[in-house]
């Protein structure tokens, strides 16, 4: 499958860091197609322009930014933590 949002938009599941899959797929809004829960199916039939698929899509994105702002600071690549190698930035 493709990704439709996020970092990776646009590439396929597979092609997208081991690290990012078992994240994505640890996530409740996040599931394979055939198993898709709320927030997913939400966005389906979304022609882009509702105010309530934007939310969700807001939703999503930035649930994923913050843990992937988590990521950053557990291998230490952060600009927020006192040691992070971009500390200070
Ligand atoms: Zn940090």
């Amino acid at each position: 499958m493709e990704l439709r949002f996020g970092k990776y938009k646009g590439q396929r599941f597979d092609n997208t860091p081991k690290w990012y899959q078992e994240w994505l797929l640890k996530q409740d809004w996040f599931k394979m197609p055939k198993q898709q829960k709320p927030l997913h199916k939400q966005l389906n039939g979304w022609d882009g322009q509702s105010r309530k698929g934007q939310a969700v899509y807001d939703a999503i994105f930035e649930q994923e930014k913050s843990e992937l702002q988590k990521h950053d600071c557990i291998i230490g690549i952060c600009s927020c933590c006192e040691g992070g190698m971009y500390y200070g930035n």
